[in-house]
C-alpha cells in the first residue's frame, strides 16, 4: 500500500503511449526500489486512444505505488501536468516526459539537490540525440528569443523535466490561470533553483505527440503569457510608418519642384502606404486579438479538465476540478 502521504510524488503524462508503459514502468520501478522515500507515481492518461488507459490500470493493479488519473478527452501536456500537481501528495514532485526523453535515473540527483535545500530543481539539456536539424534549430531559437523577450528569466534549454518542492507545488497549484507554460511558471515562482545538466535521449518508441500545431501554440502561448513587448510592437511599428510617411512626403515634394511631369511614382507610391499601413494594423490588431482571446479563455472560468477515472486516492484530495 502506498503510504497516506509519500515523500515524493512523480508525475508523469501519457498520451497514446502504449508502447512505451511497460519499458516507462521498468525503469521508473528499478529507480523507486533504490530510493528511501516513500514514493506515489500519478499518471495522466491524456484522453489516449490507444490501449494506454487499459495498461495503466493493469500496472495500479498490480503496484499500488502506482496511481492515475484519467481526462475525458485529450486536453494537452501542461494540462495533464498541472492535474498530477494538483493530485501529488509529496514533499517534493518530480514531472518526467512517458516517452524516456528525460531519464527516470537522474530523480536520485536531484533529491540530493533537493536535499541541500534547492526547491526547485530542473533538467537541462545539453545534448539532443537524434532530433531532427529543424526541431533543434526552432527550439535554439525559441528559447533564445523567449528570453529576450519575457519578463522573468525562463532558462534556456529546459523542460518539464524537474523536481520541485511542495512551497513551490503550492503556488503553482494556486495559480488559477488557464494558458499554462509550466517552466515558465516554474521559473516565475522563484525560490533557490538550480539546473542539472543531462543529455536527451530520443523518444523510446512511438511518435511524437507534440504535433507542430501544439508545438507552435506552446512557444505563442509561452511569448504572450510572459511577455508584454509584442503589445508594443504597434507602438513601434506606428514610429516606423510614421518615420516612411515623412520620407514619402519629401520624395513627393522634391518630385513636384524638379519634375513635375512624373505622375507614375506618385501612384506607386500611394498604392505601397495602404498595403503597408493594411499589413501594420491587421498585424496589430492579430496581437491584440491573442492577448483579448487568452483574457476571453480566462473569465470564462471553466475548469482546466474533466476526469473520468480517479483510481489510487484514498482519500482523494480536495480538489476543486472533481
Ligand atoms: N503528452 C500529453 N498530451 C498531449 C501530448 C503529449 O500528455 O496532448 C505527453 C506525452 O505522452 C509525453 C509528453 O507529453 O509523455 C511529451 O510529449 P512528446 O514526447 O510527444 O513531446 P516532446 O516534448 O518530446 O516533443
Ligand atoms: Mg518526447
Amino acid at each position: 500500500m502506498t503510504s497516506v502521504h509519500p515523500t515524493l510524488s512523480l508525475v508523469i503524462p501519457i498520451y497514446n503511449e502504449a508502447e512505451t508503459i511497460p519499458e516507462l514502468y521498468q525503469r521508473v520501478k528499478a529507480v523507486l526500489d533504490r530510493l528511501e522515500q516513500p514514493t506515489e507515481v500519478i499518471l495522466i492518461d491524456d484522453g489516449s486512444h490507444d490501449h494506454s488507459l487499459k495498461l495503466i490500470r493493469d500496472l495500479h493493479q498490480s503496484d499500488q505505488r502506482f496511481c492515475y488519473l484519467s481526462f475525458a478527452r485529450n486536453f494537452g501536456h501542461q494540462v495533464a501536468v498541472t492535474a498530477g500537481l494538483n493530485f501529488a501528495r509529496g514533499e517534493a514532485v518530480v514531472l518526467l516526459d512517458a516517452d524516456l526523453q528525460d531519464p527516470p535515473e537522474l530523480i536520485p540527483a536531484m533529491i540530493e539537490l533537493w536535499q541541500q535545500g534547492y526547491e526547485v530543481v530542473y533538467g537541462q539539456r545539453t545534448h539532443r540525440h537524434k532530433e531532427n536539424w529543424l526541431k533543434r534549430f526552432t527550439a535554439y531559437g525559441f528559447y533564445r528569443v523567449l528570453r529576450y523577450l519575457a519578463e522573468v528569466e525562463i532558462p534556456t534549454d529546459t523542460g518539464d523535466f524537474c523536481l520541485m518542492d511542495r512551497r513551490v507545488v503550492k503556488v503553482l497549484n494556486a495559480m488559477p490561470e488557464r494558458e499554462r507554460y509550466i517552466r515558465g511558471l516554474r521559473a516565475w515562482v522563484g525560490f533557490r533553483q538550480t539546473a542539472i545538466p543531462f543529455e536527451r535521449e530520443p523518444r523510446f518508441a512511438g511518435e511524437v505527440k507534440y504535433t507542430l500545431r501544439k508545438s507552435l501554440r506552446l512557444a505563442i502561448n509561452s511569448i504572450i503569457a510572459f511577455s508584454r513587448v509584442p503589445l508594443r510592437l504597434s507602438t513601434y511599428l506606428g514610429l516606423f510608418a510614421a518615420g516612411l510617411a515623412l520620407l514619402m512626403i519629401i520624395l513627393v515634394l522634391y518630385w513636384r519642384l524638379f519634375e513635375p511631369n512624373s505622375h507614375l511614382t506618385g501612384y506607386a507610391i500611394i498604392a505601397i502606404a495602404i498595403f503597408f499601413l493594411g499589413a501594420v494594423q491587421l498585424l496589430c490588431i492579430g496581437i491584440l486579438g491573442e492577448y483579448i482571446g487568452r483574457i476571453y479563455e480566462e473569465v470564462k472560468g471553466r475548469p482546466l479538465y474533466t476526469l473520468r477515472e480517479v483510481a489510487g486516492f484514498d482519500p482523494a484530495p480536495p480538489n476543486p476540478n472533481l
